[in-house]
């Protein structure tokens, strides 16, 4: 499924400097999409909080490669689904650095199982960790956003939140909810200069796709019009361009990273 990429095969090499002196927050960046987002925006000169609930030593793979090519980066442990430790975990990014500019908000579950057979618990984890996650961080962060007059926020959906999928009623409902809030978010802080938008991703290559088999994949795939999945580094482009100061007159928008999936 590998595309062929037009570039030099450095897919961070951005526009160096472009996030220099910013501070920026990443839910789930210890592996797939995260991960990619973190490196992105520490290679354009933000100084990037790796956020993660279990995979420690991922995370510190991912601070280790940032620091190794000059950047700045630290790994938080904190469950986004708990209210108070994002609480916590907001402050003291706001202690140590004196601003947050960008929160990505990309922590996200699967518990996938068709409505007739899905546990009540499966459906609530997947809304607490990627609906009430990306709240419990957007209501901490945004306090401090407002007092700079400035900020960006972005909310990782996915397709689905849009078209629905069949076996992902919890999903699909997370996602779909976190379109709401970015909207509604977008409308209260505008007039501070924070913007708030959603990146749609459609099928990326990470571990929460893999499970899928290749005859699973090779269907989907033949429901991309670009023909193959994602990289992660498509949705950290995507990511990083709403997350510059050459998208300060973008907000409230949902961006389908999709390869024409749904349009
Ligand atoms: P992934 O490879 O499974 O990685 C998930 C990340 O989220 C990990 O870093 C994980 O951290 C973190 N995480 C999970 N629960 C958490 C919690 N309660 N608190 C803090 N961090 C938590 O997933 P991915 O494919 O990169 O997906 C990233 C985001 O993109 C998700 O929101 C997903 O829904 C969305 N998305 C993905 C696709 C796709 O095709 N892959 C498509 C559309 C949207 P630990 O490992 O440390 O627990």
């Amino acid at each position: 499924m590998e595309r062929i990429r037009k570039n030099n095969g450095d897919s961070h090499r951005g526009e160096e400097g472009m996030l220099n002196n910013k501070v920026a927050v990443v839910t789930g960046a210890s592996r797939g999409i995260g991960k990619e987002i973190a490196l992105k925006l520490a290679s354009l000169g933000a100084a990037v909080i790796i956020n993660y609930n279990g995979a420690e030593e991922k995370a510190e793979e991912v601070k280790k490669l940032i620091e190794d090519k000059g950047g700045k980066a630290e790994i938080y442990q904190c469950n986004v689904s708990d209210f108070d430790a994002c609480k916590e975990f907001i402050d003291y990014v706001i202690k140590k650095y004196n601003s947050i500019d960008i929160l990505i908000n990309n922590a996200g579950i699967t518990r996938d199982g068709l409505l007739m057979r899905m546990s009540e618990k499966d459906f609530d984890d997947v809304i607490n960790t990627n609906l009430k996650g990306t709240f419990n961080c957007i209501r901490f962060a945004s306090r401090q956003m407002m007092k700079q007059r400035a900020g960006r926020i972005i909310n990782i959906s996915s397709v689905v939140g849009v078209s629905g999928n069949a076996g992902q009623t919890n999903y699909a409902a997370s996602k779909a909810g976190i379109i709401g809030l970015t909207k509604a978010v977008a409308k209260e802080v505008a007039s501070r200069h924070i913007t708030v938008n959603a990146v749609a991703p459609g099928f990326i290559q990470t571990d929460m796709t893999d499970i899928l088999s290749e005859n699973t994949k090779k269907q989907i795939a033949s429901l991309i019009p670009i023909g193959t999945f994602g990289n992660p580094e498509d949705v950290a482009n995507a990511a990083a361009f709403l997350a510059s100061d050459e998208a300060g007159y973008i907000t409230g928008q949902v961006l389908h990273v999709d390869g024409g999936m749904v349009m």
